[in-house]
């Protein structure tokens, strides 16, 4: 067996997932990460694991790469409220688990330390505060570098119980959604811009105001306010000069919804089993035949999104119910949204031409990324009494040491 050590540039969900592999398989693994702890990209936010883009349980996979699940908190979901832009209010469900709820940061429970736990148990070596060139690292995993769309939310005290509301407008997340989930007696109410905008704060009140008129008993009490970019790109490589490209540093997120947790362990994963056995070019194979398929379909699903606004949105919400009252099982729709049916591949040119655009990057590769679109005319109106009134209560909160760890100018 080699000695030589494995060098993996950041200690994100990506890298830590092939950290423990390798390091379990007795490599010497010794993993960079420049911030000061994993997780600290984030500051306790809730994000979803989906089990919609491959037909196993997610933790099943987990177990069977030898990766311990139940090393972080999860809550389980079977159902959330989906809000459609007429703000009707209807129920997904499935009798099967649709997606698990985790919490991102530096606390004990959240899932980037219970990945960072099982990479030091199994023997990996971790470096924060740690700058290394590149070039030194066999993994790449440091997580997005450009801003392909962006994502604000407040944390807050609440009594509701543990719940999730998914909610397409298009007024109040230009081109995406927004979001409302409580755990465990904390909220966030997140909007994600998948059009650039100025003044992104107004967009947050906004939600937070609709949130309150919907659900009178959330009973707020605000605690801070996160967020976080995106970076949407399809490399014309996966396996570059001795160098693996894993989770968002490769591109491999969803481009519909911006799921990239789940691409982010698996190509981790994926990289760690081939430098064992079968080297880059396998790696490079397994990417484009068992993850590229449906990311494709969601960036096709994307541009079909940036095409139809609210009116689209509300013919996708009605669809959805319509094709659950059908099947009894509301994560079927969600399943073949990422199918690459004949009608999405057929659409796959278009998609490349009008959704993406060709880069070159700096380690030599070229990639189609999908750039940060302009704010459209609709994007401008004025807040509501509401949401001003929200504006200034933050106002206050912050003056007295209320935390925001994202805010609108750091879009790169
Ligand atoms: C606000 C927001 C909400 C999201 N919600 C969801 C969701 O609900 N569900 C979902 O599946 N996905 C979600 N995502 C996407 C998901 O967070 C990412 O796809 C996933 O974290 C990518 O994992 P990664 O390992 O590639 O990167 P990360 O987990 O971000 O790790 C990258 C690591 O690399 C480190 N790093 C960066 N640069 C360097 C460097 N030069 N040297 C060394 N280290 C470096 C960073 O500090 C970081 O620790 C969301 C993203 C955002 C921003």
């Amino acid at each position: 067996m080699s000695d030589e050590v494995i060098h993996i540039l950041g200690a994100g969900l990506s890298g830590l997932a092939a950290a423990t592999i390798l390091a379990k398989a007795g490599r010497n693994v010794t993993v960079h990460d420049i911030r000061k702890d994993s997780g600290a990209r984030f500051d306790g936010d809730f994000q979803g694991l989906e089990n919609w883009t491959q037909s196993s349980d997610f933790f099943d996979e987990m177990r069977e790469w030898g990766l311990d699940p139940d090393g972080f908190r999860s809550t389980d979901f079977k159902q959330m409220d989906l809000a459609h832009p007429d703000d009707t209010i209807t129920i997904p469900q499935s009798p099967r688990l649709a997606f698990r709820i985790v919490e991102r940061g530096t606390d004990e429970h959240c899932i980037d330390q219970g990945f960072k736990r099982m990479a030091i148990k199994a023997g990996a070596e971790i470096r924060y505060g740690s700058k290394v060139d590149p070039e030194t690292c066999t993994i790449i995993a440091a997580g997005p570098k450009k801003t392909s769309a962006v994502a604000f939310g407040e944390v807050f005290r609440t009594s509701h119980p543990d719940h999730v509301t998914f909610q397409l407008n298009d007024k109040l997340a230009p081109g995406a959604y927004s979001y409302l989930i409580v755990i465990q007696g904390i909220g966030l109410i997140c909007t994600c811009l998948w059009r650039k905008q100025k003044q992104s704060n107004r967009y947050l009140n906004e939600t937070i105001a609709w949130y309150e008129r919907m659900y009178p008993d959330l009973d707020r009490e605000p605690i801070k306010r996160v967020g976080g970019m995106g970076d949407f790109s399809l490399p014309n490589s996966y396996y570059h000069d001795g160098k693996y490209y894993v989770g968002e540093a490769g591109g491999l997120q969803d481009f519909m919804w911006g799921f990239g947790m789940r691409y982010a362990i698996t190509s981790g994963v994926h990289a760690a089993q081939t430098i064992l056995n079968g080297g880059g070019q396998e790696y490079d194979a397994r990417i484009r035949s068992t993850l590229l398929p449906s990311i494709r379909t969601s960036a096709t699903n994307r541009l079909l999104m940036n095409r139809i606004g609210d009116r689209g949105f509300k013919r996708v919400a009605t669809y959805w119910m319509k094709n659950q009252e059908k099947t009894g099982d509301g994560l079927l729709f969600m399943e073949r949204l990422y199918k690459p049916g004949l009608f999405r591949r057929m659409l796959w040119p278009i998609t490349k031409q009008l959704l993406l655009r060709k880069v070159q990057l700096t380690d030599g590769r070229t990639a189609r990324r999908m750039p940060f679109r302009k704010a459209l005319k609709r994007d401008e109106w004025e807040m509501s009494v509401r949401a001003n009134e929200i504006a200034e209560e933050w106002k206050s909160i912050r003056s007295s040491g209320g935390r925001v760890s994202f805010g609108e100018n750091d879009t790169a």
